[in-house]
């Protein structure tokens, strides 16, 4: 039997990123990068004027001056500033030749219509957005192994960029084991149970940013499971659910290894989902997964999650912490490696009261797992505690005040 820590870094050592392509920015959020991009100009491109204003001298503090007509945004300045003369300026306008600070227009006073009386001080180069001072040209505004987000975008396209390189999205093919089950848009019989876990595995899958298809369930025999083993081949990642434990039809890992699958991991200390299950067969990954529904949740968390995002190309495939106080005591009888599914206010993690490997319920409550060792027998309340984050919302039901006094 391998401990988690031991499975993980099998994980993060055999697996390996995908092919690129190159995509139009527009397609490539949630993708992640396949180079680093470097700004081939500054940002700003010039000196320009950061409020609507004027442009004028220092010395000309506190006096009133000749008001010149305007530079636009977008135009080419060809004014020059001289003492007794501003000239106006709007947001954004290049900076014209002479001008050693911008004076907002809320900040003059109006004498007639071409003077304006200045205010007593002005700050040399106030209000003006320096060439260069957000991006500087050459230096890397974009790093490679990085997911690209929506203000990744506002960055490519202030460089002109409009396609870049990205890893292909990981292809995953799902495939569930079991006489019993049925998909969950069939008829069921009083014995048979629907299959939740491979709609399960193929939305999370691609909420991970996967290309994922599943392909019918599979029956309990051998020759069955290696006929599903077959159509789910040609792909980065095979994830199957049940018959990996020691049942007289769990013939699931039987299948693959007579299909040629290398063994990279198998039996795992981790409550629940021991069987867990990590090979390799021809070029893609597999995990076998337990049938039983929160265990293989759980195992998914843990062990498919950091392969998919590894396979994504990003750097950031490790599972991150987040460090809470428990909201009660929690008393336990563990003895093993467990994983407790919780839910978590942003405050404080709670235990689900009730979740057993077999239960389907307790999934969608779970925000986070966290993970105890065979000794603990029981956790105080206000123990801080790590949670890896299964969900963790942006969003809030309740009003909060967000600013600090
Ligand atoms: P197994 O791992 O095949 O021994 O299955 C363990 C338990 O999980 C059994 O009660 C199965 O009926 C159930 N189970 C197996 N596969 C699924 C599935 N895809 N969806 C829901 N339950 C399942
Ligand atoms: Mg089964």
């Amino acid at each position: 039997m391998i401990k988690i820590d031991k499975a993980l870094d099998i994980i993060y050592s055999t697996i390996e990123k995908k092919s690129k392509h190159i995509v139009p920015i527009e397609d490539s959020i949630g993708l992640v990068t396949a180079k680093e991009y470097r700004a081939s100009f500054d940002l700003p491109r010039f000196d320009n004027s950061a409020m609507d204003g004027y442009a004028v001298k220092l010395n000309d503090a506190g006096k009133a001056v000749e008001s010149r007509e305007i530079i636009y945004a977008g135009d080419i300045s060809k004014e020059s500033i001289v003492d007794g003369v501003a000239v106006k300026i709007m947001t954004g306008a290049p900076i014209p030749k002479g001008c050693e600070a911008i004076v907002p227009i809320e900040d003059v006073d109006f004498l007639t219509k071409t003077s304006i009386i200045l205010p007593p001080t002005i700050k040399p180069n106030a209000m003006i957005r320096w060439k260069g001072e957000d991006i500087k040209s050459g230096k890397v505004f974009l790093k490679s192994n990085t997911r690209v987000t929506g203000y990744t975008i506002a960055l490519l396209a202030s460089q002109g960029i409009t396609h870049i390189e990205v890893y292909r999205k990981p292809k995953v093919v799902i495939f569930s084991t079991g006489e019993e089950l049925k998909a969950h848009y069939e008829k069921i019989e009083p014995h048979q149970l629907y299959n939740s876990n491979a709609p399960m595995f193929y939305s999370r899958a691609l909420e991970l940013g996967c290309d994922v298809s599943y392909i019918s369930s599979s029956g309990d025999t051998i020759e069955e499971l290696k006929a599903s083993v077959k159509e789910a081949m040609d792909s980065d990642l095979i994830l199957t659910s049940g018959g990996v434990s020691v049942g007289d039809k769990d013939f699931t890992i039987q299948a693959f290894k007579k299909l040629g699958m290398e063994v990279l991991f198998s039996k795992v200390d981790i409550k629940p989902g021991k069987p867990t299950t990590f090979g390799k067969i021809r070029s893609s990954f597999v995990v076998n997964l337990p049938g039983n529904p929160l265990a293989s949740m759980v195992n998914f968390e843990m062990f498919v999650k950091p392969i998919i995002l590894k396979l994504s190309g990003t750097n950031s495939f490790y599972h991150p912490l987040i460090t809470t106080r428990l909201r009660d005591n929690y008393k336990f009888k563990a003895g093993k490696y467990t994983v407790i599914l919780g839910e978590w206010d942003g405050d404080t993690f709670k235990p689900l009261d009730n979740q057993k490997s077999g239960m389907v319920s307790p999934l969608d409550r779970a925000d986070g797992m966290i993970v105890i060792t065979p000794d603990v027998r029981l956790l105080e309340k206000d123990k801080m505690v790590k949670m890896i984050p299964i969900k963790i919302s942006m969003e809030s039901s309740k009003k909060c005040d967000f600013l600090i006094r």
